[in-house]
């Protein structure tokens, strides 16, 4: 492949660590963007092409008391089938439910998904509503450093994040939603399973009586990052839900967001999906 002049494949983060920290590395996980994009031009490998897919500590999702850790590696396929994504961070469960084929589903890891930052990547909706942070790892003094960056500060625009070229992620860790939170994904696109969101929402609360409580929404697809919306959040938090309440609600997130007119849909379609779905997405979820 144009560019390379040298394919590497550690089998530890600290021989990891210690490739990217010489420059020039392009990390390569599933390959489902890496690939599209450098055939298509928008890319360039750098000349040192350094496949991940054998580091053991970039695998794995375990429960460790108050977050779970998921292992950069970790494909959509497994956290599909992960027990523990389904009965406990079902928002994410549902977007992977929504991603692509199986083939892709297969290969697509949740690192590959963080570290391409597209303002519409599937997964990042719900763990910006999740409150996730991105755990990165460099060897700045020859010695393995690891540092936290939640993802609400993760992202700095489309395809552009604050991970910096040494710095390898390792894993995403979801702090434990609240017993009794429950959540909605949806993912709009010509076929939503098929397709890149032209918008998504993950909205998840917990219900106290008829109040909403641990109030999170984040939309996708509608500004160069995904977002969180938290002024509309605070407009729900606490409130008994009623009509005049959804629309507000609705009304304050369309401030909350700058979509753009696009291949996929126009600024105007755009706005209408968040001001219709969202309303529907909260009253399902009120009523859970
Ligand atoms: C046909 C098709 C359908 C798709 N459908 C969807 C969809 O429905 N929803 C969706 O969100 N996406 C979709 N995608 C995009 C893609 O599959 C996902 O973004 C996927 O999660 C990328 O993961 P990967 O392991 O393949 O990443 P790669 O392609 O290997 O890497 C992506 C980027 O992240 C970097 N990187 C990867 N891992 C690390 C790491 N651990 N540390 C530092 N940098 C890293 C790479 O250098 C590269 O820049 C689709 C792609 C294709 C080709």
């Amino acid at each position: 492949m144009a560019g390379i002049e040298r394919y590497v494949a550690p089998t530890t983060l600290e021989e990891a660590a210690g490739i990217l920290r010489t420059g020039n590395v392009t990390v390569l996980a599933g390959g489902t963007d890496l690939m599209p994009q450098t055939h298509a031009g928008r890319l360039q490998f750098q000349p040192v092409l350094m496949n991940v897919r054998r580091v053991p500590e970039l695998s794995g999702i375990a429960n460790q008391g108050t977050v779970v850790r998921i292992g950069a590696l970790v494909t959509i396929t497994e956290l599909l089938e992960s027990a523990l994504v389904h009965e406990r961070l079902n928002l994410l469960w549902q977007a992977c439910d929504h991603f692509a084929s199986d083939q892709i589903r297969n290969a697509a890891t949740i690192g590959g998904n963080v570290c391409n930052a597209s303002p519409a990547g599937d997964t990042l909706i719900p763990l910006l509503a999740l409150n996730a942070r991105a755990v990165l790892a460099a060897k700045p003094n020859g010695t393995l450093q690891l540092r936290r960056v939640p993802l609400t500060e993760f992202f700095l625009g489309p395809g552009r994040s604050c991970r910096a070229p040494p710095e390898l992620l390792t894993a995403v860790e979801v702090p434990l939603p609240p017993a009794g939170f429950a959540g909605e994904f949806y993912k709009h696109g010509t076929r939503p399973g098929l397709d890149i969101a032209a918008i998504s929402i993950a909205f998840g609360a917990r219900r106290d009586g008829q109040l909403l409580r641990d109030v999170r929404l984040a939309f996708g697809a509608v500004a160069p990052t995904p977002v969180r919306a938290p002024r509309t959040e605070a407009a729900l938090e606490g409130q008994p839900l009623d009509a005049a309440k959804l629309e507000a609600a609705a009304g304050i997130a369309l401030e909350e967001v700058q979509p753009i007119s696009d291949l996929r849909a126009s600024d105007w379609y755009r706005r209408e999906l968040i001001h219709n779905m969202l309303k529907r997405v909260i009253t399902h979820v009120h009523q859970l």
